[in-house]
């Protein structure tokens, strides 16, 4: 599943093929949203709302990595 979310520190973006471990990464607003792993490099990320750039939208996302997995 192609996921497309802005780095750690918001600078850029990442392409990655995941697969979804809990929650629903594609949910819209802010908060966490799950945790997903990326199938090339088996590291996780916990997902989080972020705004996309319009007022009051957060339908992008963000994620944190999940150390020691
Ligand atoms: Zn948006």
């Amino acid at each position: 599943m192609l996921f497309t979310p802005q780095n750690e520190d918001g600078s850029g973006r990442l392409e990655m093929d995941i697969t979804v471990i809990s929650g629903d990464p594609f949910a819209r607003g802010l908060g966490f949203r799950g945790v997903v792993q990326d199938k090339k490099t088996g590291n996780r990320y916990k997902v989080y709302g972020a705004s996309c750039g319009l007022p009051r939208c957060q339908c992008d996302a963000r994620i944190k990595a999940i150390m020691g997995t």
